[in-house]
């Protein structure tokens, strides 16, 4: 018997070196350390002008806003501008402006648990 390193349950690990109970729980434990590492770099928000940090091992790599209100800001800005603010349905892309790889960055943050930490996956 083993516990796994995620989530502490007890398991019979199929491979004697095997840390986690389940792939969903090595996927966890990855992501919340791409989450804990240091970002890659810092991006100014298009929404509200601040700083803030982008961590490409978490599907953020196009990110260009810090939060959900800074997206809407944005939107609001580009249909103001005329622009568009439909995002295309796989890879969200503006043409002249990215917006990372939502589904992958949701499909990430569904791995942890919780409305803080799904918060945090989704835009820390
Ligand atoms: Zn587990
Ligand atoms: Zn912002």
């Amino acid at each position: 018997m083993k516990q796994c390193e995620f989530c502490k349950e007890t398991f019979v690990p199929a491979v004697k070196k095997t840390r986690f109970c389940s792939k969903t729980c090595a996927n966890r434990s990855r992501y919340q350390k791409a989450l804990a590492a240091p970002p890659d770099e810092y991006r100014e928000c298009q929404g509200c002008g601040e700083s803030f940090p982008v961590r490409y091992r978490c599907g953020q790599k196009s990110k260009v806003v810090c939060n959900p209100n800074c997206m809407a800001k944005l939107k609001y800005k580009r249909k103001k501008a005329g622009l568009p603010t439909k995002t295309n349905a796989n890879h969200t892309n503006w043409g002249d402006i990215g917006y990372g790889n939502r589904k992958r960055e949701q499909a990430m943050a569904k791995l942890i648990p919780g409305p803080t930490a799904l918060e945090e996956a989704l835009w820390a």
